[in-house]
C-alpha cells in the first residue's frame, strides 16, 4: 500500500498518529528490495522516553542506520511514523517461518537465519526496557493490536500474519512482556 494508505489505515483503527518528519519516503530502499509483503512484526525498543525512542528508531545508528521500523508504538498509544519502506527491523530470519507466516499455520521454531525479512514486514517498534519489569500499559498493549490488525485487515490477513522479532531471528526475544500468542488472540477477536 502506498505511505497515504498506510497513515490512512491505521487512523481509521481509532490510532493516534503523530508523522516524523519525511517519514513518507525515508527508507532502506536504496539497499535492497521492499515487498511483496507477507506481515507484521513486534518489536521492543530497549529505549526509555519517547522522545529519544522516536529519534533513535527515525535516524538509527553508525552500525544500524535508520529507519529502524514504520512506526514507534509510544507508552501512551500514539504511534509515530518514522519510515515507509524497506526499514532495518526484521534482519535475517528463518524461512521456514515466513513459509508458515504467509500459509497463516503454526509457526515452525526459528533456527535459521537465511532469509532478509526487511523485504517481507512491516515493522513496529515499541517503547519498552526489554527486562521483562517495565510495564506495558494497557493503551499500548492496545495500540500494537490496533496497528497490526489494521494492516491484516487492509491486506486480508489473520491475526496469524503477525509475529514477533523472536519468532524471526534466532537469539532475539523481542517483545518481552506480553506474548504473542496473547497479542494474536486480541488482534484475531478485532478482526472478527
Ligand atoms: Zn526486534
Amino acid at each position: 500500500m502506498s505511505a497515504s494508505t498506510f497513515l490512512d489505515v491505521l487512523k481509521s483503527e481509532g490510532l493516534t498518529v503523530v508523522q516524523v518528519g519525511d517519514w513518507r519516503t525515508h527508507n532502506r530502499n536504496h539497499k535492497g528490495p521492499w515487498g511483496p509483503v507477507h506481515g507484521v512484526m513486534i518489536h521492543h525498543t530497549v529505549t526509555k522516553g519517547t522522545a529519544a525512542t522516536v529519534r533513535i528508531c527515525r535516524d538509527g545508528y553508525a552500525a544500524l542506520p535508520g529507519p529502524l521500523c514504520h512506526g514507534v508504538i509510544a507508552k501512551d498509544g500514539r504511534v509515530h511514523l518514522v519510515g515507509y519502506g524497506r526499514a532495518n527491523h526484521a534482519g535475517s530470519g528463518d524461512d521456514d517461518v515466513l513459509r508458515a507466516v504467509i500459509a497463516e499455520k503454526a509457526l515452525p521454531a526459528d533456527n535459521e537465519a537465511n532469509t532478509d525479512g526487511n523485504r517481507y514486514f512491516y515493522g513496529f517498534e515499541c517503547e519498552n526496557l526489554g527486562d521483562g519489569k517495565d510495564p506495558w500499559p494497557a493503551v499500548q498493549l492496545e495500540a500494537i493490536e490496533k496497528a497490526a490488525a489494521a494492516i491484516c485487515r487492509y491486506h486480508g490477513w489473520g491475526a496469524p500474519s503477525v509475529i514477533g522479532h523472536l519468532e524471526w531471528q534466532p537469539g532475539k526475544i523481542d517483545p518481552r512482556g506480553f506474548t504473542m500468542a496473547s497479542m494474536r488472540a486480541r488482534i484475531r477477536d478485532r478482526l472478527a
